[in-house]
């Protein structure tokens, strides 16, 4: 049997581009739109499992603005076999339970879905949340945080990975199918080769609305962000100390930050 993995990735600002809050909107101009890079290491796994050995197959599926597939199409030109954008006016605006409801069902679209794959976060909302809530929804098993698949067995029907934690490291193992969100510690994308730009600039991206998934007209968000604002600039200036020796410098160093009272001898 071929097992589906379905990846949910995101389109993002370019880390290049400035992000502001102007007017109590994000903005970043024109800045270009590219796929969430932790979304790039949850293509890259999905693709590798395949190339282990795993036979299955990889949809992508994001949900997002009209002409919004710079997402899908990279990951396409990585390898992905298929890609599915949902775009609805009704989604706009969307908070974490309204996009997990709306990627849950996606993935209830189709029957052979063995394993479900998020980046850790989205570099602009930047909840964490979503590929909880999806867990959650589909009643899936949930592992977060994943650094490393040690093994998916699709006849046992059962995933064991490695959790990286501020504290340490955890194995864990659920059942099939699974919902896991990856670290940057689990692989190193690759480059899209110029056959798979050529097959993405080829491939036609699904775009399903939210009638499409059987998303009824209450589709509504709990959370809205009615204030966005940059941080407050900080000024400082920086003071190089000379001195002949180290130990002259660090004499130096410890008498200024008694004297701004920074430590007490
Ligand atoms: C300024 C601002 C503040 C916000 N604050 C909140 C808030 O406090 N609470 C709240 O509920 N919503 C909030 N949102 C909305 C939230 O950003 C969206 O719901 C978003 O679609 C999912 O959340 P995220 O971007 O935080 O993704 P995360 O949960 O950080 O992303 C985890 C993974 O989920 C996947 N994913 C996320 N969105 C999509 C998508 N649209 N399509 C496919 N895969 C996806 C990606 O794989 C990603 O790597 C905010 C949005 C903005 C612009």
């Amino acid at each position: 049997m071929i097992l589906r993995i379905i990846v949910c990735a995101k389109e993002t600002p370019d880390t290049v581009a400035t992000v502001e809050a102007r007017e109590g909107v994000v903005t970043w101009d024109d800045a270009p739109l590219v796929i969430n890079p932790w979304d790039e290491y949850a293509v890259e796994e999905a693709l590798l499992l395949r190339e282990k050995g795993l036979a299955a197959t990889c949809t992508v599926i994001s949900m997002g603005r009209e002409d919004g597939s710079e997402a899908l199409k990279h990951a396409i030109a990585m390898g992905a076999d298929e890609a599915i954008l949902i775009s609805d006016p009704v989604l706009a605006d969307a908070d974490t339970l309204l996009t997990s409801h709306v990627l849950a069902q996606a993935i209830r679209q189709f029957e052979d879905v063995g394993l479900a794959v998020f980046g850790r976060q989205a570099i602009d909302g930047d909840t964490g949340q979503t590929a909880v809530q999806v867990g959650r929804r589909l009643g899936w098993s949930t592992l977060t945080y994943v650094s490393h698949i040690l093994e998916l067995d699709a006849a046992e029907g059962s995933i064991t990975v490695e959790r990286m934690l501020e504290q340490g490291r955890q194995i864990c193992t659920g059942t099939l199918p699974a919902v896991i969100s990856v670290l940057k510690d689990i692989n190193e994308p690759r480059y899209p080769s110029f056959v798979g730009l050529r097959r993405a600039t080829q491939t036609d991206v699904a775009v399903w609305t939210a009638v499409d998934i059987g998303l009824g007209a209450a589709v509504i968000s709990k959370v809205t962000w009615p204030e966005v604002s940059n941080l407050p600039v900080h000024a400082g200036a920086a003071e190089i100390i000379d001195g002949a020796t180290a130990e002259e410098k660090v004499e130096k160093l410890v008498e200024k930050l008694m004297a701004e009272k920074g430590i007490w001898r």
